[in-house]
């Protein structure tokens, strides 16, 4: 079920419906918009009758949600959600580019490429302190320690903080350190992971899983709205194909299956998604014309020595060109927008 209140409803019509569905045991979600306020409710386990509310003052329409998902659901928000992260935003009108490490190695390294991306002029710095590996024997990141030189990083350059946690314990650290908490491909149907993060109030970029269909996708995001955390940002990463030239296949077409049905926030990471140092800028550019709302790319200083990714790692000079390349992309589809959102026709 679906509260939409009308436009001109008051703070205590809006606070009397969240009172009522409460009474009732269920769970209210109220999402303001440019418009309208719309209330979602979860915790129901069958219908709810819609005349609870149908007389209420203020409610415009209570609507049955038929589909699997309601939070993520532009049904609830018709507008596009802007996340903010730190001191920025995703979502906005700016592209957001969230560029660093693979992993935090040491210091000096993270420093060097923090430098760069500084320089660029993006908002958001990433590096993983808890890694994900293949094997029990890889490099599994720098843990907490890490995790304080990225603290340094935000401290020095300004920069908002994205890293990833793979357990409640690195949840709790990342909430203390970092601006973003990620959720890598790997946890994407971590479903007590995601209520977990659900229960946080930092903002989440929830990675899509290595074979997650786009209702697998969003309903992973669902279980963290569900908790009350409505701040998510979407990635796609690549997926598995029997295609071998790269690591993974991007999946360009999941941004706009996403924006038909969803008012969060999508980015796009070429890096994992190609696994190669050479399509890294292509599809970045790519990712950037259909319409992501930013990108995060892997950046080393010296990749041949990194220690987790360096084959997709990007050198600073690559970075900083790929960052002039999709800013001005980004422009040419700013300025289109309106012809674009409209899909009709170019004349
Ligand atoms: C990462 O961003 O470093 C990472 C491990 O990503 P994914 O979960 O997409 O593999
Ligand atoms: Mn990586």
């Amino acid at each position: 079920m679906l509260i939409v209140m009308k436009a001109d409803a008051s703070q205590d019509d809006i606070k009397r419906v969240l009172e009522v569905i409460e009474h009732l045991g269920f769970k209210p979600h109220s999402l303001p918009g440019e418009n309208r306020t719309a209330i979602g409710i979860t915790g129901n386990n069958g219908a709810v009758d819609p005349t609870h509310f149908e007389n209420l003052s203020g409610v415009a329409e209570a609507i049955r949600v038929t589909k699997p998902y309601k939070l993520i659901s532009k049904d609830l928000r018709p507008e596009k959600s802007i996340v903010k992260v730190g001191n920025s935003t995703v979502g906005g009108n700016e592209l957001a580019v969230i560029a660093g490490p693979c992993a935090i190695e040491n210091a000096e390294q993270v420093f060097s490429v923090a430098q760069a991306v500084s320089e660029s002029g993006a908002k958001f710095f990433r590096g993983g302190a808890f890694k994900p590996r293949t094997s029990p024997y890889a490099f599994q990141g720098m843990g907490e320690d890490g995790l304080k030189i990225l603290a340094e990083v935000r401290e020095q350059f300004g920069l908002n903080i994205v890293t990833e946690a793979m357990d409640n314990y690195g949840i709790d650290l990342v909430e203390k350190y970092g601006d973003c908490i990620q959720i890598g491909a790997r946890n994407m149907q971590n479903f007590s992971l995601l209520k977990y993060v659900g229960q946080t109030r930092k903002p989440i970029l929830l990675k899509r899983g290595l074979s997650a269909t786009l209702d697998e996708f969003l309903l992973a995001a669902e279980y963290i709205m569900a908790e009350g955390n409505y701040d998510v940002i979407l990635c796609e990463r690549g997926i598995r194909t029997f295609a071998d030239h790269a690591r993974n296949t991007l999946d360009l077409s999941i941004v706009p299956a996403v924006q038909r049905i969803s008012h969060l926030p999508i980015i796009v990471d070429p890096s994992h998604g190609t696994g190669r140092n050479f399509m890294v800028n292509p599809m970045a550019r790519a990712g950037v014309a259909v319409g992501a709302d930013g990108l995060i790319i892997e950046v080393h200083s010296k990749p041949e020595e990194a220690l987790c990714d360096g084959a997709q790692a990007l050198t600073p000079k690559q970075y900083l060109e790929l960052f002039e390349q999709v800013k001005a992309i980004h422009e040419v589809i700013s300025t289109e927008k309106m012809t674009l959102d409209n899909s009709i026709s170019f004349s």
